[in-house]
């Protein structure tokens, strides 16, 4: 058989010649809708390839972006991979000085960066010296006054010609970068190789994965910053499904509105995008149109988001579980055969777990002292993962070996596996609430205090308790229009949890506070409410 290296450029250029009509739908950071199809995409990547080598980009460069997932992100993705440079792309969320940290680590050379982000651009000029050139991602109409030291992107593009052969290298050079989100320490990089993001992108067209056709639309609100969009980016163009990019609009109304104005049949996200566009779609009693399967994760699905869904729209919902490390598919949840006969009750049994294993990667899950525990959906332990698209070491070896004996990554998750290859998360390892020696599951009790109708959003957080070591204090956001006091959040949990579960206070708040990628900062939550058992006695 012939010996092809998996490179990334095969992949937009399948998609020109197969599928050159196909759209790319983006909802401008300029305001409007711009389309174009593949081919088109194709041409000015190669456009925008021939500007960076002209600008002294050359193989195993970094190339920054602070973009949203927008036409012109798409055709840095291509195009910096294309020539073997590798597209880093950056959290416009995390904090000045944590961006500039991650610049000047990465050693970017280029940042592009999208008309929102100006004023932080400034800020991060002086702290990233090392950048020889910041790109505006518009044309010059759009150009605002103050920008005149950037580089105007369009006029990049302009002054060159499509005329550009993609080269051939070695399938295991490096293709894009992306940091961890760093709560805990600084953001540690995680390199993907050409190799690496083929073979994922195969993995998630598969029909039990993502299962992205030709005949789908696909909308990725998971942002192309946050581990490359699941990797959607990639399968897209690879079977030639039409792709819709919200750019900085992911509101409800304006997911909404792409959903049903593309007519778009698979989408992705974290849940806290989908409980504010449910919350939307009831308030303006929409209904999307069908058929819409949706990917969920980055954090745990509820159970009653997971319902909700379901029943109130009709859609699909794929519950999946990866990491910055892992490119990320490692599990997704689709039902098997037998499932159809079962009860309902069993059935969304099976669907909280965050699914099945996916082929190319290996999971398993061990014991404080490494041993593997059985396959049997009850035991749980620290879980590993390995395989195709799982990372080695971090960037510039940060942090040395990673690996455990072998090759396997520790997650920092606690999980349970059973024999089908479902995966159930427990919780983070630094969340997980160690009560008088035994475990508790914040994820859990989130879970079932999100299934209170007047609850709109929940977290639980292990806190010091002088009896227990540990006690969990329960977090609630309230639903707009609807009440509950702590004893009746209580009463609701009390026949739903083991007794020593129930968390010893409830208290209210109007918002909590989320990780630059959707994710409740428990750490955050922890420092806020820090002491409660010791200065509310009477509560613990
Ligand atoms: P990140 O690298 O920012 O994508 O974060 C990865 C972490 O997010 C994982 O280690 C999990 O703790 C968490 N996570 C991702 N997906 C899920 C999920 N479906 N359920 C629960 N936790 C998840």
């Amino acid at each position: 058989m012939m010996n092809q290296p998996l490179l990334i450029s095969a992949l937009i250029r399948h998609a020109d010649t197969c599928h050159g009509d196909t759209e790319i739908v983006t909802r401008l950071t300029e305001g409007g809708i711009h389309r174009y199809g593949y081919r088109d995409a194709h041409r000015r990547a190669r456009q925008l390839a021939r500007a960076l080598l002209r600008l002294g980009v050359a193989l195993g460069d970094r190339v920054g972006t602070l973009a949203w997932n927008n036409y012109r992100h798409f055709e840095i993705y291509y195009a910096t991979s294309g020539v073997g440079a590798i597209c880093h792309t950056i959290n416009p969320r995390l904090f000045p000085e944590q961006i500039a940290y991650i610049v000047n680590h990465a050693g970017d050379r280029l940042v592009f960066f999208d008309l929102t982000f100006g004023k932080l651009v400034e800020t991060l000029r002086p702290l990233c010296p090392g950048v020889e050139h910041w790109v505006l991602l518009t044309d010059r109409a759009h150009f605002p006054g103050g920008a005149s030291t950037a580089l105007c992107y369009e006029e990049l593009l302009a002054a060159e010609s499509d005329d550009y052969e993609w080269p051939a290298f070695s399938e295991e050079t490096a293709a894009a970068l992306c940091y961890t989100s760093g709560t805990t320490g600084n953001p540690k990089g995680v390199l993907y190789s050409h190799r690496s993001t083929v073979l994922h992108a195969y993995a998630i067209n598969l029909p039990d994965v993502m299962g992205l056709s030709a005949r789908d639309t696909a909308l990725p609100v998971v942002p192309m910053f946050h581990v490359n969009a699941w990797g959607l980016p990639y399968a897209a163009p690879m079977v030639g499904a039409k792709m819709v990019l919200p750019g900085p609009g992911l509101d409800g109304a304006s997911l909404c509105e792409l959903y049903a104005a593309e007519r778009v049949t698979i989408s992705a996200g974290v849940p806290t995008i989908w409980l504010n566009t449910l919350a939307h779609l009831r308030e303006k009693q929409i209904r999307l149109p069908l058929p819409h399967r949706t990917i969920i994760g980055g954090a745990a699905a509820s159970p009653a988001l997971i319902h909700a869904l379901e029943t109130e729209q009709g859609i699909e919902v794929r519950h999946g579980w990866g990491m910055t490390e892992t490119s990320p598919a490692c599990t997704i949840n689709t039902f098997l055969a037998k499932h159809a006969a079962q009860s309902t009750e069993a059935r969304d049994m099976v669907h909280a777990k965050q699914g099945r294993i996916v082929p190319g990667v290996e999971l398993r899950i061990v014991d404080d002292a490494g041993r593997e525990l059985p396959r049997d959906g009850t035991a749980f332990g620290e879980l590993q993962v390995r395989g195709h698209w799982i990372c080695r070491e971090y960037f510039k070896s940060e942090g040395g070996n990673i690996l455990r004996p072998g090759g396997w990554f520790a997650t920092g998750d606690v999980a349970t596996l059973d024999g089908d290859g479902y995966m159930r998360i427990v919780d983070r390892t630094k969340d997980i609430i160690k009560s008088g020696g035994e475990w508790i599951s914040s994820i859990e009790i989130e879970n079932i205090a999100l299934g209170h109708p007047a609850v709109a959003g929940s977290a639980v957080i292990g806190l010091p308790h002088e009896k227990w070591g540990e006690r969990p204090l329960l977090v609630i956001v309230k639903r707009a229009g609807h009440d509950v006091t702590a004893e009746q959040m209580l009463e609701f949990l009390r026949p739903r949890i083991a007794k020593w579960w129930l968390p010893d206070a409830v208290v209210f708040t109007d918002a909590i506070p989320l990780t630059g990628t959707g994710k409740v900062y428990k750490t955050k939550l922890r420092q806020i409410y820090a002491g409660y058992y010791t200065k509310n006695p009477e509560a613990a």
